[in-house]
């Protein structure tokens, strides 16, 4: 009687360890099977880490073991040490870290850090969530790219130029800095899609953006936007330059623009274009009035002769006949 207690006894313990070494074993495929990367990390350092996150920081779920969590990442290391330990002491953190790993191939991946505390006794544990954000950072920068770009000539959208202007114009700490707009409209360009077809007015708009694109990609233009604003009408905002340095930089697009051979299946010919400048003066009182003033500016080029500069105070900076090509 008192042999088959005991018997039963034991086959119970040994039921109840067998089920925690199931559970155990469960709960660590549980684990591993999570999308996400889980660590459960010490003061010290990591004391698990699930297959995810052994996979996004490239080490083997055993070497991972003993590794400090910081010492993998690239970027937001303050950001990422300060929102852990804001779990060591068991706050909740309400914002989550977006950093960088590089990974041992040299690759980046970007991860979302969320760290929580966790239930344990004795020596604080946290358990940090590793989200893998990279592939959605691809896809939100080429979305945002798109939003901000002119499809066809790859320069910057309307909108885009606009909300960068008013930034710009309303910005109180760069009230005192000068700033310009140029509007530059290709003269006679019906004429181009006339005489060479549709598909080589759009070569002539492309080449067109790329040349002025290039003249403005050098250290010197920092902080220069240039966008198309129509269909054959573009904006250059050139912050921090005097009126002098504007009409010099307008007057050598409009050359560079004169001498550039557009090539096409229907022929090589050349472009011309006028350019209405306005230097931001204190009465203005939007980047919109600047950029009626500049247009004003524009008519009167066009009205002169086309292919010139003309500032917004009447002078003709330059004199030149059209030279459009047929
Ligand atoms: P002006 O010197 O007075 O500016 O004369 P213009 O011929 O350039 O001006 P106008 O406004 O009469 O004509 C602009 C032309 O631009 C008409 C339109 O078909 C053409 N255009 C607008 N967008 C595009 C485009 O995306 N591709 C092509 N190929 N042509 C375009
Ligand atoms: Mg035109
Ligand atoms: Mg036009």
């Amino acid at each position: 009687m008192f042999l088959d207690e005991d018997h039963e006894a034991l086959v119970a313990a040994e039921l109840t360890k067998q089920t925690l070494v199931d559970t155990q074993a469960r709960m660590g495929m549980m684990l591993d099977l999570m999308p996400m990367g889980l660590l459960i990390h010490t003061r010290q350092g990591i004391i698990f880490g699930n297959q995810e996150a052994a996979r996004l920081l490239q080490v083997s779920q055993d070497q991972i073991v003993g590794r400090h969590f910081l010492d993998f990442l690239q970027t937001q290391i303050d950001d990422a040490a300060q929102q852990m330990e804001e779990a060591f002491e068991g706050r909740i953190c309400e914002n989550s870290t977006e950093a960088d790993i590089r990974t041992a191939e040299g690759m980046v991946r970007t991860i979302k850090l969320i760290a929580g505390a966790l239930p344990w006794d004795g020596n604080p544990v946290v358990q940090l969530l590793l989200q893998d954000i990279t592939d959605l950072k691809t896809i939100q920068k080429a979305l945002h790219r798109l939003t901000i770009t002119d499809e066809l000539t790859s320069a910057f959208n309307r909108r885009h130029a606009f909300a960068v202007a008013n930034t710009f114009f309303n910005s109180a700490h760069r009230r005192s800095h000068a700033l310009a707009v140029a509007v530059l409209d290709i003269d006679h360009f019906k004429r181009v899609n006339d005489t060479y077809g549709h598909a080589a007015g759009d070569i002539a708009l492309k080449t067109f953006s790329q040349t002025v694109g290039e003249f403005i990609s050098t250290p010197q233009f920092t902080g220069a936007t240039f966008a198309r604003v129509g269909g054959e009408e573009f904006l250059l905002l050139l912050p921090n330059m005097d009126e002098d340095a504007v009409i010099a930089v307008c007057e050598r697009v409009r050359c560079s623009i004169e001498q550039q051979p557009i090539v096409t299946a229907s022929g090589v010919f050349r472009t011309t274009v006028s350019i209405g400048i306005s230097v931001r003066r204190p009465t203005d009182d939007s980047f919109d009035t600047m950029f009626s003033n500049a247009d004003r500016a524009l008519y009167r080029a066009k009205e002169s002769g086309r292919n010139r500069v003309c500032v917004d105070d009447e002078s003709l900076v330059s004199a030149q006949r059209s030279t459009v090509s047929k």
